[in-house]
């Protein structure tokens, strides 16, 4: 782990990307201009690169988009078909990772975290998890991740995460949450950059479950896009803001609902992202508060800087000696300079 002054990083956080699709790749290009955090490992389903020094995150995009895998990569590269388990007990220097990987089976991120509880690993973890059932797996694992220091955070993506954490803090004017509405809406140029992304939300379609979508071929998710134009409209989702925001002590995770509209075809948003926070006031009053994304901002930057700042304050959390699990709806992300 490395030293921190009073207030601010001194010597650069060592971190790892696990998973280099669509979000993996847009983390490295977020961390590059960064000087508190360096990206020193990668690992995709082929492979995986390292250097204690730091990473090129260009040279690493070009090599996974022409040869499919970072293992490719001159001189870092290692080709594997276990490349996290590999990159674990290769990797000695990483102080924390962020796991952009594909949670299919509902049930991989947690063998993810199992892997590095078992491994001896110590050091932070993050992931921008999307289902309620698959944060609740993490949190039966939180003794031993405890009991391995292993500071982990949960769900701090967007939504999960920003807006969560959004929601909690509109939660402070009101003595009594009756409602927290999240709307969300995603423009993307092409489903292909995406992949894991939109299989997981095809998955939340009316008719279709986890291990449905996971055994569709990229054909049958292209004849589906190609029936809706595109669009896929998501309503009265399983998402883990529910059980987050019931943990943060906020409100029954009844009262909180997600949906929204996803169009793979065209980067503008189709709506603007936002969450709706109503309660009644200590004086009686109904009210709400709206917190709405900028419509410029795309998916990657609003998972990726969140993610990060969850990593930096798992940081400050593990110096000091402060393992377990914890949600984005419970602690305040750092700023990352
Ligand atoms: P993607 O399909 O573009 O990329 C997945 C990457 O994981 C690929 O590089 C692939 O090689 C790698 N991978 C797959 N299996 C692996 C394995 N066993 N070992 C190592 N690497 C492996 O994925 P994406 O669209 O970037 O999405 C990543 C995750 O982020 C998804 O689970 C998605 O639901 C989640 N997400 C969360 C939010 C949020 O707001 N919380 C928003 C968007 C996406």
């Amino acid at each position: 782990m490395t030293e921190q002054g009073s207030g601010s990083i001194k010597v650069p956080s060592r971190v790892g990307v696990l998973g280099f699709g669509g979000l993996g790749q847009a983390a490295a290009r977020v961390l590059a201009p960064k000087h508190e955090m360096v990206l020193v490992a990668i690992a995709d389903q082929k492979g995986y690169a390292y250097n204690s020094e730091g990473l090129n995150h260009s040279a690493c995009s070009a090599t996974y988009q022409s040869h499919g895998s970072v293992g490719y990569l001159e001189p870092c590269g290692t080709l594997s078909n276990q490349s996290i388990q590999d990159l674990i007990e290769r990797a000695d220097a990483v102080d924390g990772y962020f796991l952009a990987l594909p949670n299919l089976p509902n049930t991989f991120m947690a063998s993810v975290a199992r892997q590095f509880i078992a491994a001896g690993w110590r050091g932070v973890l993050v992931d921008a998890m999307k289902r309620t059932s698959a944060v609740e797996q993490l949190l039966g694992l939180l003794p031993e991740l405890q009991a391995a220091g292993i500071t982990y955070m949960t769900g701090c993506g967007a939504t999960p995460g920003l807006l969560t954490a959004a929601a909690a803090l509109a939660a402070q004017s009101y003595a009594e949450i009756h409602s927290v509405k999240i709307t969300f809406g995603v423009g993307i140029a092409n489903w292909e950059a995406y992949r894991a992304t939109i299989r997981e939300d095809i998955a939340h379609l009316p008719g279709y479950s986890v291990e449905q979508a996971s055994a569709m071929s990229d054909a049958e998710i292209e004849a589906l896009l190609d029936e809706t134009n595109g669009i896929l409209t998501l309503e009265n989702m399983e998402h883990a803001d529910d059980v987050m925001l019931e943990l943060a002590g906020i409100c029954d995770r009844s009262r909180v609902s997600v949906g929204g509209v996803v169009d793979t075809r065209n980067p503008k948003k189709p709506l603007s992202t936002n969450v709706q926070v109503t309660g009644r006031t200590f004086e009686g009053k109904i009210s709400t508060h709206t917190f709405t994304l900028g419509d410029e901002t795309s998916m990657a930057a609003n998972v990726c800087g969140p993610a990060f700042g969850y990593l930096k304050a798992g940081l400050a959390l593990h110096r000091r000696g402060i393992y377990g699990l914890f949600t984005a709806a419970e602690v305040m992300p750092q700023f990352v300079k």
